[in-house]
């Protein structure tokens, strides 16, 4: 899962791996100053660019997928008494939108890239899958030990 960072944040922490003994906007140095200064000024410049370049990056929404459970009679099915058998299901809600899904998805409609979201929740089939193959691997060892 890709961890998601605030662009103010980082640019506050870039300014302060700024040299603040040097002023590399300044058009009244000194040439000696410069000299002795070139490696300070330079990793300033740099810094600034960086800046500049992330200020320009598009910045794309934090969102999160909030767990939900719902009970519903649908589909009808009724137990041995005929009494209506009332089911529970799960769903995921954007935060940022309110949008639900039945499954995790990495992106949200709205565009909102989700913090929480973990693949093993996006396909309801996955643990069937894993269950599968780890009957193959059972399968396999123990031909092998034969
Ligand atoms: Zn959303």
């Amino acid at each position: 899962m890709d961890n998601l960072i605030s662009k103010s944040e980082l640019i506050d922490w870039l300014n302060g791996k700024k040299y603040i003994t040097v002023d590399e906007t300044s058009d009244t140095m000194s040439e000696d100053f410069e000299k002795e200064h070139q490696w300070e000024l330079s990793r300033n410049c740099f810094i600034n660019d960086t800046i500049k370049y992330i200020q320009e990056m598009t910045a794309i929404e934090a969102g999160e997928w909030r767990e939900e459970e719902f009970q519903s009679y649908i589909p009808v099915e009724y137990d041995d008494s005929g009494n209506l058998i009332l089911h529970t299901y799960k769903t995921y809600r954007c935060n940022r939108c309110g949008r639900p899904r039945k499954n995790m998805q990495p992106y949200c409609n709205c565009g909102a890239k989700m913090s929480n979201y973990k693949k093993e929740d996006e396909d309801p089939t996955c643990d069937m899958k894993k269950a599968a193959m780890q009957q193959i691997l059972l399968r396999k060892s123990m031909k092998e030990g034969e």
